[in-house]
Protein backbone atom coordinates (compact mmCIF):
# COMPACT_ATOMS: atom_id res chain seq x y z
CA UNK A 1 0.00 0.00 0.00
CA UNK A 2 1.07 3.41 -1.01
CA UNK A 3 1.71 5.58 2.34
CA UNK A 4 -1.07 7.03 3.64
CA UNK A 5 -0.56 10.76 4.22
CA UNK A 6 -2.03 12.46 7.58
CA UNK A 7 -4.10 15.28 5.59
CA UNK A 8 -4.87 15.63 1.87
CA UNK A 9 -6.56 18.98 1.67
CA UNK A 10 -10.10 19.09 0.38
CA UNK A 11 -10.88 18.80 -3.25
CA UNK A 12 -14.62 18.43 -5.07
CA UNK A 13 -13.59 19.06 -8.29
CA UNK A 14 -15.68 22.35 -8.78
CA UNK A 15 -12.84 24.64 -7.52
CA UNK A 16 -11.03 25.40 -10.64
CA UNK A 17 -14.33 25.75 -13.17
CA UNK A 18 -14.95 28.30 -10.03
CA UNK A 19 -11.19 30.14 -9.42
CA UNK A 20 -11.86 30.24 -13.84
CA UNK A 21 -14.67 32.51 -13.21
CA UNK A 22 -12.93 34.96 -11.06
CA UNK A 23 -10.45 35.31 -13.56
CA UNK A 24 -12.82 35.48 -16.30
CA UNK A 25 -14.82 38.34 -15.03
CA UNK A 26 -11.25 40.04 -14.49
CA UNK A 27 -12.55 40.38 -10.36
CA UNK A 28 -9.71 38.66 -8.43
CA UNK A 29 -9.21 40.82 -5.45
CA UNK A 30 -11.27 40.40 -1.85
CA UNK A 31 -14.84 41.30 -1.18
CA UNK A 32 -15.61 39.76 -4.54
CA UNK A 33 -18.62 37.21 -5.50
CA UNK A 34 -17.48 34.27 -4.22
CA UNK A 35 -16.40 35.80 -0.91
CA UNK A 36 -20.24 37.15 -0.72
CA UNK A 37 -21.30 33.91 -1.37
CA UNK A 38 -19.06 32.43 1.08
CA UNK A 39 -20.15 35.02 4.02
CA UNK A 40 -24.21 34.36 2.96
CA UNK A 41 -23.69 31.00 3.55
CA UNK A 42 -21.87 30.43 6.45
CA UNK A 43 -25.10 33.44 8.19
CA UNK A 44 -27.67 31.07 6.74
CA UNK A 45 -26.38 28.05 7.83
CA UNK A 46 -25.07 29.12 10.97
CA UNK A 47 -27.80 31.10 11.82
CA UNK A 48 -25.57 34.09 12.55
CA UNK A 49 -25.59 37.73 12.05
CA UNK A 50 -22.42 38.37 10.79
CA UNK A 51 -19.80 36.58 8.56
CA UNK A 52 -16.45 38.00 7.39
CA UNK A 53 -14.35 35.79 5.31
CA UNK A 54 -10.83 36.49 6.57
CA UNK A 55 -7.13 35.75 5.20
CA UNK A 56 -7.05 33.43 8.34
CA UNK A 57 -8.24 32.13 11.71
CA UNK A 58 -5.03 33.48 13.23
CA UNK A 59 -6.39 37.06 11.75
CA UNK A 60 -10.02 36.85 12.55
CA UNK A 61 -8.70 36.55 15.87
CA UNK A 62 -6.29 38.99 15.39
CA UNK A 63 -9.59 41.41 14.05
CA UNK A 64 -11.58 40.20 17.52
CA UNK A 65 -8.77 41.06 19.43
CA UNK A 66 -8.93 44.77 18.22
CA UNK A 67 -12.86 45.01 18.59
CA UNK A 68 -13.02 44.00 21.80
CA UNK A 69 -10.00 46.29 22.56
CA UNK A 70 -7.63 44.75 24.23
CA UNK A 71 -5.02 46.83 25.67
CA UNK A 72 -1.44 46.47 27.48
CA UNK A 73 -2.01 44.49 30.81
CA UNK A 74 -5.64 42.77 30.04
CA UNK A 75 -5.93 39.27 30.62
CA UNK A 76 -6.94 36.61 28.53
CA UNK A 77 -8.12 33.15 29.46
CA UNK A 78 -7.47 30.15 27.46
CA UNK A 79 -6.23 26.49 27.58
CA UNK A 80 -2.18 26.00 27.28
CA UNK A 81 -3.03 23.07 24.95
CA UNK A 82 -3.91 25.04 21.65
CA UNK A 83 -2.20 26.27 18.52
CA UNK A 84 0.12 29.33 19.15
CA UNK A 85 -2.69 31.57 16.92
CA UNK A 86 -4.86 31.33 19.82
CA UNK A 87 -2.49 33.41 21.96
CA UNK A 88 -0.66 35.76 19.73
CA UNK A 89 -4.08 37.47 18.26
CA UNK A 90 -4.03 38.66 22.14
CA UNK A 91 -0.31 38.94 22.80
CA UNK A 92 0.35 41.25 19.90
CA UNK A 93 -2.21 43.60 21.52
CA UNK A 94 -0.10 43.59 25.13
CA UNK A 95 -2.43 41.08 27.00
CA UNK A 96 -0.91 38.75 29.29
CA UNK A 97 -2.54 34.86 28.55
CA UNK A 98 -3.57 32.99 31.41
CA UNK A 99 -3.54 29.59 30.71
CA UNK A 100 -6.11 26.96 32.14
CA UNK A 101 -5.82 23.43 32.62
CA UNK A 102 -8.09 21.12 30.33
CA UNK A 103 -10.70 18.24 30.59
CA UNK A 104 -8.73 14.93 30.09
CA UNK A 105 -12.16 13.48 28.30
CA UNK A 106 -12.75 16.27 25.45
CA UNK A 107 -8.84 17.94 25.86
CA UNK A 108 -10.88 21.22 26.06
CA UNK A 109 -10.32 24.12 28.90
CA UNK A 110 -11.99 22.65 31.91
CA UNK A 111 -14.76 25.11 32.59
CA UNK A 112 -14.71 24.26 36.15
CA UNK A 113 -11.31 26.32 36.95
CA UNK A 114 -12.06 29.36 34.52
CA UNK A 115 -13.33 31.23 37.64
CA UNK A 116 -10.52 30.87 40.14
CA UNK A 117 -8.21 32.29 37.06
CA UNK A 118 -10.02 35.40 36.51
CA UNK A 119 -8.64 38.62 38.25
CA UNK A 120 -9.72 42.45 37.90
CA UNK A 121 -7.63 42.79 34.75
CA UNK A 122 -9.36 40.00 32.91
CA UNK A 123 -11.06 41.41 29.52
CA UNK A 124 -12.33 37.58 27.63
CA UNK A 125 -12.10 33.85 27.38
CA UNK A 126 -11.43 31.98 24.49
CA UNK A 127 -12.48 28.62 24.42
CA UNK A 128 -11.00 25.92 22.13
CA UNK A 129 -13.43 23.71 20.25
CA UNK A 130 -10.68 20.85 20.42
CA UNK A 131 -11.35 18.28 17.41
CA UNK A 132 -14.32 20.16 17.02
CA UNK A 133 -16.29 18.79 20.18
CA UNK A 134 -17.70 22.11 21.76
CA UNK A 135 -16.56 23.13 24.89
CA UNK A 136 -19.12 23.45 27.49
CA UNK A 137 -20.35 26.58 26.35
CA UNK A 138 -23.47 26.79 29.07
CA UNK A 139 -20.89 26.90 31.89
CA UNK A 140 -18.71 29.58 30.15
CA UNK A 141 -21.54 32.11 28.90
CA UNK A 142 -22.56 31.96 32.67
CA UNK A 143 -19.28 32.58 34.08
CA UNK A 144 -18.60 35.56 31.43
CA UNK A 145 -21.77 37.05 31.87
CA UNK A 146 -21.35 37.50 36.04
CA UNK A 147 -17.86 39.09 35.46
CA UNK A 148 -18.59 40.98 32.57
CA UNK A 149 -16.17 39.38 30.47
CA UNK A 150 -15.85 39.04 26.52
CA UNK A 151 -15.78 34.98 25.22
CA UNK A 152 -14.23 34.39 21.72
CA UNK A 153 -14.62 31.43 20.37
CA UNK A 154 -11.34 29.35 18.31
CA UNK A 155 -13.92 27.17 16.17
CA UNK A 156 -10.99 27.00 14.05
CA UNK A 157 -11.75 23.26 13.80
CA UNK A 158 -14.99 23.20 14.98
CA UNK A 159 -16.90 24.54 11.40
CA UNK A 160 -19.94 22.26 11.06
CA UNK A 161 -19.96 21.16 14.83
CA UNK A 162 -23.06 22.02 17.00
CA UNK A 163 -23.77 22.66 20.91
CA UNK A 164 -27.39 22.21 21.89
CA UNK A 165 -28.19 22.68 18.29
CA UNK A 166 -26.02 26.35 17.62
CA UNK A 167 -23.04 26.75 15.68
CA UNK A 168 -19.86 26.55 17.12
CA UNK A 169 -18.92 30.19 16.51
CA UNK A 170 -22.25 31.72 17.17
CA UNK A 171 -22.46 31.48 21.28
CA UNK A 172 -19.78 34.04 22.36
CA UNK A 173 -19.85 37.28 21.00
CA UNK A 174 -17.44 36.65 18.07
CA UNK A 175 -16.06 33.23 16.78
CA UNK A 176 -13.31 32.47 14.75
CA UNK A 177 -13.16 29.54 11.84
CA UNK A 178 -10.27 28.13 9.58
CA UNK A 179 -9.97 27.29 6.07
CA UNK A 180 -6.43 26.12 6.07
CA UNK A 181 -5.71 23.22 4.24
CA UNK A 182 -5.82 21.08 7.23
CA UNK A 183 -9.60 21.68 8.09
CA UNK A 184 -12.60 20.61 6.85
CA UNK A 185 -13.15 23.01 4.32
CA UNK A 186 -10.34 24.78 3.09
CA UNK A 187 -9.24 27.56 1.03
CA UNK A 188 -5.00 27.09 1.43
CA UNK A 189 -5.02 29.77 3.91
CA UNK A 190 -7.97 31.70 5.05
CA UNK A 191 -10.81 32.39 7.98
CA UNK A 192 -13.74 33.96 8.61
CA UNK A 193 -15.22 36.12 11.64
CA UNK A 194 -18.44 35.28 13.26
CA UNK A 195 -20.81 38.19 14.95
CA UNK A 196 -23.61 37.38 17.19
CA UNK A 197 -24.47 40.76 17.61
CA UNK A 198 -24.98 43.92 15.50
CA UNK A 199 -22.75 46.09 18.27
CA UNK A 200 -19.32 44.83 16.34
CA UNK A 201 -20.26 44.88 12.83
CA UNK A 202 -19.49 47.96 11.78
CA UNK A 203 -16.04 48.34 12.87
CA UNK A 204 -14.92 45.25 11.65
CA UNK A 205 -15.99 45.79 8.48
CA UNK A 206 -13.82 48.77 8.47
CA UNK A 207 -11.08 47.48 10.52
CA UNK A 208 -10.76 44.17 7.94
CA UNK A 209 -10.91 47.30 4.97
CA UNK A 210 -7.70 49.23 6.21
CA UNK A 211 -9.82 51.04 8.36
CA UNK A 212 -12.00 52.89 5.74
CA UNK A 213 -15.68 52.43 5.39
CA UNK A 214 -15.26 50.89 1.92
CA UNK A 215 -17.87 48.45 2.95
CA UNK A 216 -20.39 51.28 3.53
CA UNK A 217 -19.23 53.01 0.58
CA UNK A 218 -20.11 49.92 -1.65
CA UNK A 219 -23.65 49.73 -0.02
CA UNK A 220 -24.14 53.28 -1.58
CA UNK A 221 -24.23 54.59 2.23
CA UNK A 222 -21.31 57.25 1.64
CA UNK A 223 -20.45 58.76 -1.49
CA UNK A 224 -16.86 58.17 -0.59
CA UNK A 225 -14.69 56.35 1.58
CA UNK A 226 -12.04 57.65 3.92
CA UNK A 227 -9.55 56.80 6.80
CA UNK A 228 -11.67 56.03 10.33
CA UNK A 229 -9.85 53.55 12.45
CA UNK A 230 -6.66 52.42 13.07
CA UNK A 231 -7.06 48.79 10.73
CA UNK A 232 -5.59 46.23 8.36
CA UNK A 233 -6.37 44.51 5.56
CA UNK A 234 -8.24 41.23 6.30
CA UNK A 235 -9.37 40.22 3.07
CA UNK A 236 -8.75 36.89 1.02
CA UNK A 237 -8.48 37.33 -2.47
CA UNK A 238 -11.69 35.97 -4.59
CA UNK A 239 -9.72 33.29 -5.97
CA UNK A 240 -9.33 31.51 -2.48
CA UNK A 241 -12.79 31.93 -1.79
CA UNK A 242 -13.95 30.33 -4.79
CA UNK A 243 -12.44 27.39 -4.17
CA UNK A 244 -13.74 26.98 -0.66
CA UNK A 245 -17.25 28.02 -2.27
CA UNK A 246 -16.92 25.00 -4.24
CA UNK A 247 -16.66 22.90 -0.42
CA UNK A 248 -19.37 24.55 0.72
CA UNK A 249 -22.02 23.28 -1.90
CA UNK A 250 -21.19 20.23 -0.55
CA UNK A 251 -20.80 20.31 2.60
CA UNK A 252 -22.86 18.00 4.05
CA UNK A 253 -21.35 15.51 2.03
CA UNK A 254 -17.85 15.87 2.93
CA UNK A 255 -19.28 16.16 6.77
CA UNK A 256 -20.66 12.88 6.30
CA UNK A 257 -18.06 11.26 4.83
CA UNK A 258 -15.98 12.52 7.88
CA UNK A 259 -17.94 11.07 9.95
CA UNK A 260 -18.38 7.95 8.80
CA UNK A 261 -14.70 7.31 8.60
CA UNK A 262 -14.50 9.01 12.37
CA UNK A 263 -17.38 5.74 13.24
CA UNK A 264 -15.28 3.39 11.72
CA UNK A 265 -11.67 4.22 13.60
CA UNK A 266 -14.31 4.52 16.87
CA UNK A 267 -16.20 0.95 16.26
CA UNK A 268 -12.54 -0.84 14.95
CA UNK A 269 -10.92 0.62 17.83
CA UNK A 270 -13.43 0.14 20.49
CA UNK A 271 -12.31 -3.67 21.59
CA UNK A 272 -8.80 -2.04 22.80
CA UNK A 273 -10.72 0.52 24.88
CA UNK A 274 -12.63 -2.41 26.52
CA UNK A 275 -9.20 -4.23 27.59
CA UNK A 276 -7.94 -1.10 28.98
CA UNK A 277 -5.43 -0.97 26.16
CA UNK A 278 -5.76 3.26 24.91
CA UNK A 279 -8.37 5.86 25.37
CA UNK A 280 -10.47 6.74 22.45
CA UNK A 281 -11.90 10.63 22.21
CA UNK A 282 -15.29 11.73 24.14
CA UNK A 283 -18.15 13.22 22.88
CA UNK A 284 -20.27 15.16 25.47
CA UNK A 285 -24.06 15.09 25.32
CA UNK A 286 -25.72 17.78 23.65
CA UNK A 287 -22.52 17.84 21.19
CA UNK A 288 -22.82 16.96 17.44
CA UNK A 289 -18.83 17.14 16.15
CA UNK A 290 -17.68 17.41 12.61
CA UNK A 291 -15.19 14.50 12.83
CA UNK A 292 -12.15 16.99 12.01
CA UNK A 293 -9.93 14.52 14.02
CA UNK A 294 -9.72 10.88 15.60
CA UNK A 295 -7.35 10.87 18.38
CA UNK A 296 -6.38 7.89 20.16
CA UNK A 297 -4.14 8.03 23.57
CA UNK A 298 -1.72 5.65 24.32
CA UNK A 299 -0.31 4.95 27.97
CA UNK A 300 2.19 7.52 28.07
CA UNK A 301 4.43 9.54 25.76
CA UNK A 302 6.78 6.27 25.48
CA UNK A 303 4.33 4.29 23.72
CA UNK A 304 3.04 6.74 21.95
CA UNK A 305 6.25 7.28 19.94
CA UNK A 306 6.20 3.05 19.30
CA UNK A 307 3.10 3.65 18.03
CA UNK A 308 4.06 6.57 15.19
CA UNK A 309 7.23 4.59 14.60
CA UNK A 310 5.49 1.28 14.41
CA UNK A 311 2.26 3.06 12.16
CA UNK A 312 5.22 4.47 10.12
CA UNK A 313 6.70 1.38 9.40
CA UNK A 314 3.51 0.36 7.92
CA UNK A 315 3.30 3.35 5.92
CA UNK A 316 1.07 5.48 8.21
CA UNK A 317 1.57 8.99 9.21
CA UNK A 318 -0.08 9.86 12.50
CA UNK A 319 0.97 12.88 13.77
CA UNK A 320 0.81 14.03 17.84
CA UNK A 321 -0.56 17.37 18.39
CA UNK A 322 -0.05 20.65 20.54
CA UNK A 323 3.45 21.15 23.00
CA UNK A 324 1.56 22.83 25.77
CA UNK A 325 1.63 27.30 25.06
CA UNK A 326 2.82 27.33 28.76
CA UNK A 327 5.87 25.64 28.24
CA UNK A 328 6.89 27.30 25.45
CA UNK A 329 9.75 30.18 25.37
CA UNK A 330 6.73 32.96 24.49
CA UNK A 331 4.30 30.89 26.47
CA UNK A 332 6.67 31.86 29.85
CA UNK A 333 7.33 35.32 28.46
CA UNK A 334 3.47 36.44 27.88
CA UNK A 335 1.98 34.10 30.15
CA UNK A 336 1.12 32.59 33.24
CA UNK A 337 -0.45 29.05 34.17
CA UNK A 338 -3.53 29.49 37.22
CA UNK A 339 -3.64 26.60 39.07
CA UNK A 340 -2.24 23.65 38.35
CA UNK A 341 -0.85 21.82 35.13
CA UNK A 342 -3.00 18.10 36.06
CA UNK A 343 -3.60 17.35 32.71
CA UNK A 344 -2.05 19.62 30.27
CA UNK A 345 1.29 17.95 30.10
CA UNK A 346 0.42 14.27 30.92
CA UNK A 347 -2.64 14.44 28.39
CA UNK A 348 -1.13 15.88 25.11
CA UNK A 349 2.01 13.58 25.87
CA UNK A 350 -0.48 10.21 25.07
CA UNK A 351 -2.51 11.81 22.47
CA UNK A 352 -1.82 10.55 18.60
CA UNK A 353 -3.95 11.74 15.62
CA UNK A 354 -4.83 9.01 12.75
CA UNK A 355 -5.43 10.18 9.14
CA UNK A 356 -8.85 11.38 8.64
CA UNK A 357 -10.06 13.20 5.21
CA UNK A 358 -12.14 13.60 2.87
CA UNK A 359 -11.32 10.62 -0.19
CA UNK A 360 -9.82 8.40 2.62
CA UNK A 361 -11.38 4.78 1.21
CA UNK A 362 -12.67 2.49 3.61
CA UNK A 363 -9.53 0.16 2.37
CA UNK A 364 -7.45 2.44 3.68
CA UNK A 365 -9.12 3.41 6.95
CA UNK A 366 -9.73 -0.79 7.92
CA UNK A 367 -6.29 -1.12 7.12
CA UNK A 368 -4.95 2.12 10.08
CA UNK A 369 -7.22 -0.09 12.45
CA UNK A 370 -5.94 -3.23 11.55
CA UNK A 371 -2.69 -1.77 12.39
CA UNK A 372 -3.22 0.26 15.60
CA UNK A 373 -5.03 -3.15 16.78
CA UNK A 374 -0.99 -5.33 15.31
CA UNK A 375 0.56 -2.71 17.40
CA UNK A 376 -1.32 -3.29 20.59
CA UNK A 377 -1.71 -7.26 20.45
CA UNK A 378 2.05 -7.19 21.64
CA UNK A 379 1.72 -5.36 24.53
C1 LIG B 1 -5.73 25.85 12.64
C2 LIG B 1 -5.96 26.54 13.93
C3 LIG B 1 -5.73 27.91 14.10
C4 LIG B 1 -5.10 28.77 13.04
O1 LIG B 1 -5.77 28.80 11.84
P1 LIG B 1 -5.13 29.58 10.59
O2 LIG B 1 -6.28 29.69 9.66
O3 LIG B 1 -4.02 28.72 10.07
O4 LIG B 1 -4.65 30.89 11.07
C5 LIG B 1 -6.05 28.50 15.30
N1 LIG B 1 -6.55 27.78 16.31
C6 LIG B 1 -6.75 26.45 16.22
C7 LIG B 1 -7.32 25.72 17.38
C8 LIG B 1 -6.45 25.78 15.03
O5 LIG B 1 -6.64 24.47 14.94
Amino acid sequence: MNMIKFNVPPFTGKEIEYIRQCIDEQKICGDGAFTKKCNAWFEARMQVNKCLLTTSCTHATELASLLIDIKEGDEVIMPSYTFVSTADAFVLRGAKVVFVDIRPDTMNIDENKIEAAITDKTKAIVPVHYAGVACEMDTIMDIAKRHNLYVIEDAAQGVMSTYKGAALGTIGDLGCFSFHETKNYSMGEGGALLLRDEQFIEKAEILREKGTDRSRFFRGQVDKYTWQEAGSSYLPSDMNAAYLYAQLEIADEINEARRKIWDTYYTGLKPLQDSGKLELPVVPEGCIHNAHMFYVKAKDNEERTALIDYLKGKDILSVFHYIPLHSAPAGKKYGRFAGEDVYTTRESERLTRLPLYYGLTDEQNQYIIEQVIRFYSTR
